[in-house]
């Protein structure tokens, strides 16, 4: 099948209130075109030089999404051109985000990444973590950056018990702060979860926003 049947097949099955976000990386321009042309709009890159690469000879109105691990020293490259950066995983890159965000003078939108899954991502923040972070109020210190909820990964396992388990974690995390109305958060409403092989758990467990590569574009060449 092709990437627009592929994605057509997606689109058909997920429920209204879910968006998706087309995971194009290690794939060419060509490939997000296709996609685009089938009428997606959000694409998903996780390395900074593929994203600032493609942007510019792809359509304006695409939201590109940055779900790879930041490293600090291309922070300052990012900025500006994710309309949501997916993969917040330390305060110190929180910070710097928002630093550099200020500078530029654009406001950035991201999303807090929580590890639950046993030893497959390496990076997030452990839930005990990300509570204490919105509970210290520390989140009031950002000037240029906008929290808009969370993104997690289940454990890389055919468990599909283990999966559900870790999503519904992730989501526990996100409802804790989403439902505090102490906290005053206000457009923290994003919960990322889910991609080619457990999307259908994710959305069973509150996801409102999908990550997709391998279904729509097939397996990628690293
Ligand atoms: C690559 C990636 C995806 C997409 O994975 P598929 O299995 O190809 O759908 C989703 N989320 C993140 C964070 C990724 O790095």
């Amino acid at each position: 099948m092709g990437i627009a049947e592929n994605l057509g097949k997606i689109l058909s099955e997920i429920p209204s209130g879910v968006r998706l976000v087309a995971v194009s990386k290690f794939h060419p321009a060509e490939a997000v075109m296709e996609a685009y042309d089938a009428g997606q709009r959000i694409f998903g890159e996780s390395r900074v030089q593929e994203l600032l690469a493609k942007e510019p000879v792809l359509p304006a109105d695409i939201q590109w999404h940055f779900i790879g691990h930041l490293q600090t020293n291309k922070v300052r490259q990012l900025v500006g051109h994710a309309s949501l950066i997916e993969s917040v995983d330390s305060e110190r890159l929180l910070d710097l985000i928002d630093k550099e965000s200020e500078k530029a003078g654009v406001v950035s939108r991201v999303l807090m990444q929580v590890h639950v899954a046993r030893e497959e991502t390496k990076f997030g923040f452990y839930p005990e973590e990300l509570l204490e972070y919105f509970s210290s109020r520390r989140f009031e210190n950002l000037k240029a950056t906008h929290i808009c909820g969370i993104m997690g990964m289940a454990s890389n396992t055919d468990d599909i018990t283990r999966v559900r388990a870790d999503f519904k974690a992730i989501a526990d995390v996100f409802h804790a702060v989403a439902d505090d109305g102490d906290l005053g958060l206000r457009g923290f409403d994003i919960l990322s979860m889910g991609m080619s092989g457990d999307w259908r758990i994710a959305v069973e467990e509150d996801a409102n926003l999908i990550r997709i590569g391998t279904a729509i574009f097939g397996q990628r060449d690293y």
